[in-house]
């Protein structure tokens, strides 16, 4: 027999008798279509007591599937409450076990298209209509949901909250992937601008640092410069931002020694350059600082209005007391 179970004992907590519980690890499809059709359920790991007959919870196991005659050959399905290296230590583990079963029979490139579904929808992805029990999956996703907002409403905003930014992800990396295809890219940014919201773009920037972190320096790049150049699309069809820069071009030495001013990096280096510049504490130089604040305001660039501010105080209070203080 090539599926392979583990029994483990349990404690039933209705009537709080124990018994042996068998925990499927791996499933050949084709020689055991009754438990295939439990994972298609998501019933597999669902323990019942036998004394009661109540449900006994779920056992958070890890599951091969193996189809003698599907693509692709191997399906893993992790635990939920376990890390990646978990993960791999389980995959590995139930992989080396059909090997020895299956002897002769077995093929190591199967390995490298297995197949990795997360347990939440490994029924979509083994049902002969994915698309139907996706939908189905996310009627029932959106009842829980309903039925949440009624009983727990901070748990329900969290999890909306994490919904939310797990969309604003995946529209992301589609976008993303329409980028690369596109052959001009400024035109794509350009048409598509609408699409790339706050919520896109926060995304995109958790995408780069994602990236950054796994060592992937240049996609992180690449995608740190997508950010940017929408951001500077945005600028462009944002009126308040243009008629700042426009500001900006009209009087270009104090809007670039205002810059120097704001992007010092330390507080004595502003100071320098207010000593050299005396045309910073000017009311146009406090005026243009206001329409640079007006415009950061307009964008939600919370950052941005703190960093004008704090240098606008600064300026307004050497106006008043002299630089050196
Ligand atoms: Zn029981």
């Amino acid at each position: 027999m090539r599926s392979f179970a583990t029994q483990t004992s349990t404690e039933c907590p209705a009537c709080h008798r124990t018994f042996d519980a068998t925990i499927w690890l791996v499933v050949d499809a084709a020689e055991r279509p009754d438990l295939l059709a439990r994972v298609r359920d998501d019933t597999l790991h669902r323990l019942t007591c036998p004394h009661c007959g109540q449900p006994a919870g779920e056992a958070d196991a890890p599951l091969l599937i193996y189809r003698p005659d599907a693509e692709p050959r191997l399906i893993f399905s992790p635990a939920q409450q376990t890390s990646t290296e978990q993960d791999r230590e389980h995959a590995a583990m139930l992989v080396a076990h059909l090997r020895d079963v299956l002897g002769e029979g077995w093929r190591d490139e199967w390995v490298e298209g297995m197949l990795m579904v997360p347990r939440l929808l490994l029924p979509a992805a083994l049902s002969d209509d994915p698309e139907a029990a996706l939908r189905r999956m996310a009627e029932e996703t959106q009842q829980a949901l309903e039925h949440l907002r009624e009983e727990d409403p901070e748990a329900y905003q969290q999890l909306e909250k994490a919904a939310r930014a797990m969309q604003a992800a995946e529209r992301a990396a589609r976008l993303l992937a329409q980028l690369e295809e596109a052959e001009d890219k400024e035109r794509f940014l350009r048409q598509h601008l609408d699409e790339f919201d706050d919520e896109v773009l926060a995304a995109l920037g958790a995408l780069a640092q994602a990236a950054a972190e796994l060592g992937e320096e240049e996609a992180a790049q690449g995608i740190a410069a997508v950010a940017a150049a929408i951001e500077a699309l945005r600028l462009e069809q944002n009126p308040t931002a243009r008629e700042m820069v426009e500001a900006m071009v009209g009087d270009g030495d104090l809007a670039m020694h205002l810059q120097a001013f704001i992007t010092a990096e330390t507080w004595a280096e502003s100071r320098r350059i207010v000593e050299a510049h005396p045309e910073l504490l000017t009311d146009e130089a406090d005026a243009l600082l206001g329409q640079l604040i007006e415009a950061a305001c307009t964008q939600g660039d919370e950052n941005g209005v703190r960093l004008l501010e704090e240098h606008r105080t600064l300026l307004r209070r050497c106006r008043e007391v002299g630089v050196e203080e």
